[in-house]
């Protein structure tokens, strides 16, 4: 089935959900997405968004702040005119019915791991479940939006193979797209195509995000010849929920937000020694990758299994009310935030890098723009600060509704290209679920223990050798079996293993989110972004 809209919006997290609400001001849009449309990270956020709303607060001390944490890599332009944005985005979200939470009738600002201000707007600890609700809302009521769950987009559609001719001289006009229900792959042709698919977490065995964070618009991109950016900074957020129970396949870990160090929580052993103590001077509120070197540091120094979170200096009347959501996971795990310390590990939380784009979420490839997660826009540098992403979400999705908006009625009329169909697999062969799982976990695995929180050239170097062939094993299987969602996520986590490995093996020296033993100090002369450039045998569509 072929069917043709102006805009194809992959993904319903914060960004794609805001670009197509956006976008319908211009023409139709098409939303794909592969689960239900709440099935997103954005639906996990707990801390909330950052803008500069308080009284005290200014857009200098976030510029400040952000450029601070991005260890160098930042560019500095557009992280500053998200700040400037983000007042203006905050407010369109209100006016859209977000409820965020209040104080003697103002907003209550929450205070976060690297800013210097309170200035995270949050609505208790739900906040990213409470933005999906009033977005999903006011899209299903959209008459321009046509919202198709649990489709998974599979591959961009081009003029051209990007194997024949650069990016900047092909076009996008759309995706196939897989009917995860029937199996069957449709073509969605449009104007303009925006990948909204999120991060790629799950490309560790343990990690905060859900299932759907598989880096598939990360792929889809690479393979249509667009470059990716920084991959190697993946952020691992220091405090995730230590549950023995988790099943490793399975892999997600509840979040602790870092809000409940923002209201005095200090890391501890199992004795309630500090932590934190002379590690750095912000202690308990030192950035990210500080926290997590030193809690993974801790871990593997005694052997301990977890670290511990103590919130028990506030009073349980005060946790309940403020982090509800945390609170009965919590407790439904047998933890009391107001007399137990809670078990904590890190897990891997958030991709800084992706596909590369300039201000206004455009990419290489005409026709073809890339936020949210997905992107790399330059606003985090080689270290996210906290409460940032839904912000670059948020504003990147206006970006791209102003940068289409420019030329619109000039190509509004133009027609769309008939599409190439897809050509099925060439064997009916039933597909083995045994090889998806063993690639699956073995993937995971491998960059869980050799592209972790701390690196060397050794562990990295045998990574990239096995991941080499895991994925031709991979492609073997994507060739030869029917398509189905499990095939197509496999098939982009072994490409996003294997770029992030060769990204990480190709900074030299240690900055923001990248920690190499072999190379411990930052350098002038890598202070860069890393780019990875696709090749042509990147895993073929299976377009005719
Ligand atoms: C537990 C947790 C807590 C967090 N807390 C905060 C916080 O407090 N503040 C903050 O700023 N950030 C936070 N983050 C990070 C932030 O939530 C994400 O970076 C942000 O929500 C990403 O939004 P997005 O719209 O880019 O992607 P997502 O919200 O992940 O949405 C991606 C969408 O794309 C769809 N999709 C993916 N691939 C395909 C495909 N092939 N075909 C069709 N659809 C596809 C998915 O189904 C999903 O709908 C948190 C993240 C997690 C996991």
């Amino acid at each position: 089935m072929d069917s043709s809209s102006d805009f194809l919006v992959i993904g319903s997290g914060i960004a794609g959900l805001s670009a197509a609400l956006k976008l319908s001001e211009l023409g139709t849009v098409a939303l794909v997405t592969k689960k239900a449309a709440a099935d997103s990270a954005t639906n996990y956020a707990q801390g909330g968004i950052a803008a500069v709303v308080g009284e005290n607060d200014s857009l200098e001390s976030h510029v400040a702040d952000t450029l601070r944490t991005g260890g160098g890599l930042c560019r500095e332009g557009v992280v500053r005119s998200v700040v400037a944005d983000g007042p203006a985005r905050v407010k369109e979200l209100i006016e859209l019915g977000v409820r965020f939470s209040e104080s003697r009738r103002r907003l209550d600002l929450g205070l976060e791991g690297g800013h210097s201000h309170r200035r995270v707007l949050h609505a208790g600890d739900f906040t990213g479940k409470e933005i999906e609700r009033a977005l999903v809302q006011s899209l299903r009521a959209h008459p321009s939006v046509r919202l198709i769950e649990n489709h998974v987009a599979v591959d961009l559609l081009l003029d051209d193979s990007p194997a024949k001719i650069p990016a900047g001289e092909n076009r996008c006009r759309g995706a196939y797209v897989l009917d995860a229900a029937s199996g069957e792959v449709r073509v969605l042709r449009a104007r303009a195509t925006v990948l909204a698919c999120g991060g790629a977490g799950k490309v560790y065995l343990y990690t905060s995000n859900p299932d759907i964070a598989t880096g598939d618009g990360m792929a889809m991109a690479y393979r249509a010849g667009v470059p990716l950016a920084n991959l190697e900074f993946v952020q691992f957020h220091p405090t995730c929920f230590y549950d023995p129970g988790v099943r490793e396949e399975q892999g997600r870990r509840f979040l602790l937000s870092e809000a409940l160090r923002g209201e005095g929580g200090v890391l501890v052993r199992r004795d309630g020694t500090r932590i934190m103590e002379g590690v750095h001077p912000l202690k308990d509120l030192a950035p990210r990758d500080v926290v997590a070197r030193a809690i993974d540091a801790e871990l593997k120094r005694t052997g301990a299994e977890c670290a511990y979170l103590d919130m028990t200096a506030r009073p349980r009347d005060f946790l309940e009310k403020r982090f509800p959501n945390i609170f009965a996971h919590c407790l439904g795990a047998g933890v009391d935030l107001s007399k137990d310390p809670i078990p904590v590990v890190p897990a891997a939380h958030f991709f800084c890098g992706g596909v590369d784009v300039d201000g206004d979420g455009a990419t290489a490839l005409p026709g073809l723009y890339a936020i949210g997660e997905t992107a790399h826009t330059g606003l985090h540098g080689a270290n996210r600060l906290a409460s940032n992403s839904l912000l670059e979400g948020v504003v990147f999705a206006e970006r791209v509704r102003r940068r289409i908006g420019r030329d619109w009625e000039r190509v509004r009329g133009d027609a769309l290209p008939a599409a190439d169909p897809w050509r099925p697999a060439p064997s009916s062969a039933k597909q083995e679920s045994v090889y998806i799982l063993q690639d699956w976990d073995e993937i995971r695995r491998l960059v869980w223990n050799f592209v972790g929180i701390v690196r060397n050239e050794r562990r990295l170097s045998s990574a990239l050798e096995r991941m080499r062939i895991v994925r031709r094993e991979v492609m073997e299987v994507y060739r030869d079996y029917p398509m189905s969602r499990d095939l197509v996520e496999l098939r982009n986590i072994s490409l996003l293993a294997e770029l992030l490995i060769a990204s990480a093996s190709s900074r030299k020296e240690s900055r923001g989110l990248h920690y190499n033993t072999d190379h411990p100090e930052p350098r002038e002369a890598e202070r860069r972004d890393t780019l990875v450039v696709p090749r042509v045998d990147c895993g073929c569509s299976r377009a005719a």
